[in-house]
Parts: structure tokens; C-alpha cells; sequence
């Protein structure tokens, strides 16, 4: 079983047609018998898609660069790479991390070394959508407050200046069980508006990725909150308490109006839920 989701928040009208991409991608990246090998797949497939917030297609932070966080779990082993640059997946990064480091993260030029001396060339993974999205927060952000959303107004407190970029949904992640083994992907340009250097919870071990021996759970939303809450090892601590889905209901419905959005497999189930609107896919095949 695999299960992808394509990020909270995402465009309502596009959700049909961004599940059947995950349904496809799905698919695609289970060929292997390895539970990482096909998260790490179907992730590599979203990020090379610019439909989503990962890799190609990230989102730009206030001075217009992009950085990107991903990282990999497996019971008992992580490797994520944090706020690195030019490169085209950094999913893989983050799975090189785990396998030829000695380390559990990588951050910023640190991580861009690594890749580099693994052979990762120069990749720029800035898109037109990127560039239109941080003109349309800019103007935003430049605007007086009627009628801006809640994380521009929230970002404004602290950041007062005029250079700031959008980006905030459409994140990637995935979570697998093959055989009774469990894996879990999560990859992302970040979410916004946001400074250069923000970490989310995407890249940091139990906040928007977990798996142990129960399960595996990978989160989506504002990673500010998300990381507070240590969600997705909140949520897989629960695993066998009641039926998976009612706990990715309880643990969402904590966050009130905050937008998160949570997959998760168990040893004999998988499930979503959110309070946006979150694009999945999934292989269909109960392994
Ligand atoms: N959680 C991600 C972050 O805050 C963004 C997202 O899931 O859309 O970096």
C-alpha cells in the first residue's frame, strides 16, 4: 500500500485532476519490494511535477530564492536535508542521508556539499508559477490590511519589508506498508510567506514525519504549528488506540481553523483527512 498526498490548501477546482496524478504516480513508484525505495519514487515523481510544492515547481522565500526541505523515515533510521538549494530531488538527498552519512540532517551549504560530492549537478528549480506566485504575495504584502489572508497578516507582524514571496500549499508526501514494513517521504519548498532560512516541520524527525514499527505518518500545513504539536508523532503514538482514521480526525480537529492535512498507514489500514482541500493517491494494492 502506498499512499501520496499533494499538500493542504491546494486550488479546490484542480483536486480531481491533481488526484488522478497522484493516483498515477502511485502506481509508477511501486515497483520496487522496498517500502522506501517506492516512497522515495513516488515523491521523486511530484517533485519533478511543478504542480507541486517540491522540488521543481517550489515556492520562492522574501528575497525570491528557494529553499527546499525533504527528509525519509524507516523504524529506527531518518535522513532529511534541510533548506538545500540547486538541486533537482532533494528527496534523494535526504534518502543519501540516511544511507551515506553519518548524520540523521543536513543543513543549507552543508547539504549542498554533500550533494554535490555524490555527484547532484546544478539544478535551478524556479518555475514561472514560482515567480507569479511571489509577485501576487508581494503585492499582498505591499497592500494595506483589508482583505489579506491570515499568514501574510501573521508574517507582517514580525517582517516589516517590502520584499516578501507566496507559496504555502501543495506539499508533498508519502507513506508505505510492504509486507508489514512501513516507510515515509515527505518533500517541500515551504510555506508562506516566509524567510530565507525557515525550517517547517517537514525536515524535522516526529513533527511532519514519523514511522516506527506501527506505522508510518507524514503531515501537511503550517509546519510552524505542526512542529509545536510534534504531530506526526503525536499521531503514531496513538496507532491502535481506535480506527486510524478517527485518530487523523481527533488530531486535525485539534488545530481549529489552522489548515493540516495528515496520511497515515497502520499494519492492517490507511488513511487522510484534512481541513482543506488535500489531492491524494493511491496505489490500491493492500500489501
Ligand atoms: N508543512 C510545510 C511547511 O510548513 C508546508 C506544507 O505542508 O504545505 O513547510
Amino acid at each position: 500500500m502506498l499512499l501520496l498526498h499533494g499538500g493542504v490548501g491546494s486550488d479546490k477546482s484542480k483536486l480531481e485532476y491533481l488526484n488522478s496524478k497522484l493516483n498515477d504516480y502511485a502506481k509508477v513508484g511501486s515497483a520496487s519490494a522496498s517500502p522506501l525505495e517506492n516512497v522515495v519514487n513516488a515523491v521523486v515523481k511530484m517533485e519533478d511535477d511543478e504542480d507541486f510544492n517540491a522540488g521543481t515547481g517550489s515556492v520562492m522565500r522574501i528575497d525570491g530564492s528557494i529553499q527546499m526541505d525533504a527528509a525519509v523515515m524507516i523504524p529506527g533510521d531518518f535522513g532529511s536535508v534541510i533548506a538545500i538549494e540547486r538541486v533537482k530531488n532533494p528527496i534523494l538527498v535526504a534518502r543519501d542521508v540516511l544511507e551515506k552519512s553519518p548524520h540523521i540532517m543536513l543543513a543549507s551549504d552543508g547539504a549542498v556539499k554533500f550533494a554535490r560530492t555524490l555527484g547532484y549537478e546544478e539544478y535551478d528549480p524556479s518555475t514561472g508559477k514560482a515567480r507569479s506566485r511571489l509577485e501576487k504575495v508581494l503585492a499582498e504584502l505591499r497592500s494595506e490590511n483589508a482583505g489579506i489572508s491570515s499568514n501574510v497578516a501573521h508574517f507582517k507582524k514580525f517582517v516589516n519589508s517590502t520584499q516578501f514571496v507566496e507559496g504555502s500549499c501543495d506539499t508533498v508526501g508519502a507513506v508505505a506498508r510492504m509486507d508489514g514494513k512501513f516507510a515515509a517521504a515527505v518533500s517541500t519548498g515551504g510555506s508562506s510567506p516566509m524567510m530565507r532560512g525557515r525550517v517547517g516541520d517537514s525536515p524535522v524527525l516526529g513533527a511532519g514525519i514519523y514511522c516506527g514499527p506501527k506505522g508510518a505518518v507524514v503531515a501537511t500545513g503550517i509546519g510552524e504549528e505542526i512542529a509545536k504539536n510534534i504531530l506526526c508523532y503525536r499521531t503514531y503514538a496513538k496507532i491502535g488506540s481506535k480506527p486510524l482514521k478517527e485518530i487523523l480526525k481527533e488530531e486535525v480537529d485539534s488545530f481549529g481553523q489552522t489548515l493540516i492535512g495528515l496520511i497515515a498507514v497502520d499494519k492492517d489500514d490507511y488513511a487522510h483527512y484534512d481541513n482543506g482541500s488535500m489531492a491524494v493517491g493511491t496505489n490500491n494494492l493492500e500489501q
